[in-house]
C-alpha cells in the first residue's frame, strides 16, 4: 500500500492561512493590488493585523461605549445597507431618529418635547457645531435687527473639548475662554460674566468637563447671565455641552438642573456613542423649541421623490446606530440606564477609596456628583516617578489611563483620569487596582505585590 502524499492539489483551498501564499509577504500599502485573492485569507490577515490596536475594554481614556450587546450586533446588521439621509426610502429609520429626539427632549425637561426639533449626528462635535451655528445665526439677526453690525462674534465656555476651538476657527467666531482660578475645575459664575459682550452668542457650559468629568454649574451660571442681563440688557443664551454628561445626569443626579429647566438654556448636545450605550456613530442635539433653530440653516430637499427638511454638516451616514440607541432606551429603560451608570459609579468610587492606600495620590474628582469617573494627581513632589511612567506601566498590562497638564491657568498640574463605562465589573476594577498597586510599587523600588494577594471587600 502506498503512501498518500497530498489529498488535494497544492494551491486548495485547505491550506492553513498563515501557511499560505498570502501571508508570506507584506500586505499592500501604497497600491492597488491588480488582482482579486481569497476573502477568508485576506480578512484573516487584515484582522490578526489589528491585534496591534489597544484592547477597546481596557481602554479607560475613551468615554465611548465599549460593550455591545448582541441585540445591538443584530440590529446595526440588519441596518449595515440604510442611508440615514435617505428619509424617503427609510422612512421608519427617519421615525425612529424622531422617537429619539422627541424621548430625549422630555429626559431634558424641552417644555414641549413632543413637538421640539432636534437630530442625530455622526458625534457630539458635529452636533457643537451644529448648536453654535444656530446660536450664531440667531445673534446675527437679532444684532441686524437693531441696526448693528454682526461681524465680531465670540463665544465664552470654560475648558472645553477640542470641537469648539474647530468650531471657532471653522465658524469664524472668537473663543473666549474663562481661565481656571484657584481648586477650580470648571467655570464659574463668578468670572464669566466678564468676558461676555453684546457680540456673545451663548455661553457654553460643559456637563462632563473632558478633562476631569466634572459638571459646569448651568442653573448657577445662568443666574449670573440674569444678574448681567438685569445690569446691561444683554440676553445671552447658554448651550449646554452635554456630551457624556446629558446621559449621566438624568439617571444619577436627576435633582439637577442642568438641562431646559434652565430656562436660558436653549440647545443641549449628547452623545448617544458615549454614556447613551449606543455603538459608535451617534449623537444627539435638541433644541428647547422649534423657534431656537433659525428657519435658514434647515434645508428642504426635494430628493428622490420626497420633501424633507435637512440641517447637518454631512450627508450619507449608517442608520445602525440610530436604530440601536432607540433599542437601547427601550431595553434599559430608566431604570436599567440608573443602574448600569450606578455599578460604573461605585467602582469609580471603589478607585478614589484606593488611590491614597495606593501611591502619593491626591483625590481631584472622586467619581461622586458627576460622570463615573476619577481624576488624581501626585501630591508628593519627592515621588520618584510621573504619572506619565504610570501611565506606561499600566499600558504593559494593556490598560490604556491618560496622563495630561490641566487647561489654562493650571497647567503646572499634570492629572490622571479614569473612565469607568458599562462593561467594565468589579472584578476587573479590582484587578486594575492591583496593576496599578503593582506600577507604583516597581516604580518606588519596593517588592511588587503577588497579583491574586489583592482583596478588594
Ligand atoms: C466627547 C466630547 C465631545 C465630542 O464628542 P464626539 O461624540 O466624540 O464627537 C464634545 N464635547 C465633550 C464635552 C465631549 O466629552
Amino acid at each position: 500500500m502506498g503512501i498518500i502524499q497530498r489529498l488535494t492539489p497544492k494551491d486548495d483551498t485547505n491550506q492553513d492561512i498563515f501557511a499560505g501564499l498570502l501571508a508570506e509577504k507584506n500586505l499592500p500599502r501604497y497600491r492597488v493590488p491588480q488582482g482579486s485573492s481569497d476573502p477568508r485569507e485576506v480578512r484573516s490577515l487584515v484582522s490578526n493585523e489589528l491585534l496591534l490596536d489597544g484592547n477597546a475594554g481596557q481602554n479607560l481614556a475613551t468615554f465611548c461605549t465599549t460593550y455591545d450587546d448582541e441585540d445591538v450586533r443584530y440590529l446595526m446588521d440588519l441596518a449595515i445597507n440604510k442611508n440615514m439621509i435617505d428619509k424617503d426610502e427609510y422612512p421608519q429609520s427617519a421615525e425612529i431618529e424622531n422617537r429619539c429626539v422627541h424621548m430625549l427632549a422630555d429626559l431634558w425637561h424641552a417644555p414641549d418635547a413632543g413637538e421640539t426639533i432636534g437630530c442625530s449626528t455622526e458625534g457630539s462635535s458635529e452636533a457643537c457645531m451644529l448648536g453654535g451655528l444656530a446660536l450664531k445665526w440667531q445673534w446675527r439677526k437679532d444684532r441686524l435687527a437693531q441696526g448693528k453690525s454682526a461681524d465680531r462674534p465670540n463665544l465664552v465656555c470654560g475648558p472645553v473639548q477640542i470641537c469648539w476651538h474647530k468650531f471657532a476657527r471653522y465658524f469664524d467666531v472668537e473663543l473666549r475662554q474663562v481661565p481656571l482660578t484657584g481648586d477650580g475645575l470648571g467655570m464659574g459664575p463668578e468670572d464669566m460674566a466678564k468676558y461676555c459682550d453684546e457680540n456673545t452668542i451663548c455661553v457654553v457650559a460643559t456637563l462632563g468637563v473632558t478633562f476631569t468629568g466634572i459638571y459646569e454649574p448651568v442653573r448657577e451660571l445662568a443666574a449670573a447671565l440674569d444678574d448681567l442681563q438685569e445690569r446691561s440688557g444683554l440676553d445671552i443664551p447658554i448651550h449646554v455641552d452635554a456630551a457624556s454628561g446629558g446621559f449621566i445626569a438624568p439617571f444619577l443626579q436627576p435633582d439637577l438642573e442642568w438641562d431646559f429647566q434652565v430656562p436660558r438654556v436653549k440647545s443641549i448636545n449628547a452623545s448617544g456613542h458615549k454614556y447613551g450605550l449606543a455603538p459608535l456613530g451617534v449623537a444627539w442635539i435638541v433644541w428647547r423649541d422649534t423657534s431656537d433653530l433659525p428657519e435658514e440653516l434647515t434645508f428642504r430637499v426635494d430628493y428622490l421623490g420626497g420633501d424633507m427638511p435637512t440641517f447637518a454638516l454631512n450627508f450619507s451616514r449608517p442608520a445602525g446606530q440610530i436604530i440601536s440607541q432607540y433599542y437601547l432606551l427601550l431595553r434599559h429603560g430608566r431604570d436599567g440606564y440608573r443602574e448600569i451608570h450606578e455599578a460604573c459609579a461605585k467602582s469609580a468610587h471603589f478607585i478614589a477609596d484606593q488611590l491614597p492606600r495606593v501611591g502619593p495620590f491626591e483625590l481631584l474628582y472622586d467619581g461622586q456628583g458627576a460622570l463615573p469617573a476619577v481624576c488624581y494627581r501626585i501630591n508628593d513632589d519627592s515621588a520618584p516617578f510621573t504619572l506619565y511612567d504610570l501611565s506606561d506601566h499600566l499600558r504593559m498590562r494593556g490598560w490604556q489611563v491618560p496622563s495630561y497638564p490641566l487647561p489654562a491657568n493650571r497647567q503646572d498640574t499634570v492629572i490622571q483620569r479614569i473612565l469607568i463605562r458599562h462593561g467594565m465589573s468589579r472584578d476587573m476594577t479590582g484587578l486594575f487596582v492591583a496593576d496599578l498597586e503593582a506600577g507604583v510599587k516597581t516604580l518606588t523600588g519596593g517588592p511588587r505585590p503577588s497579583r491574586s494577594g489583592f482583596h478588594h471587600n
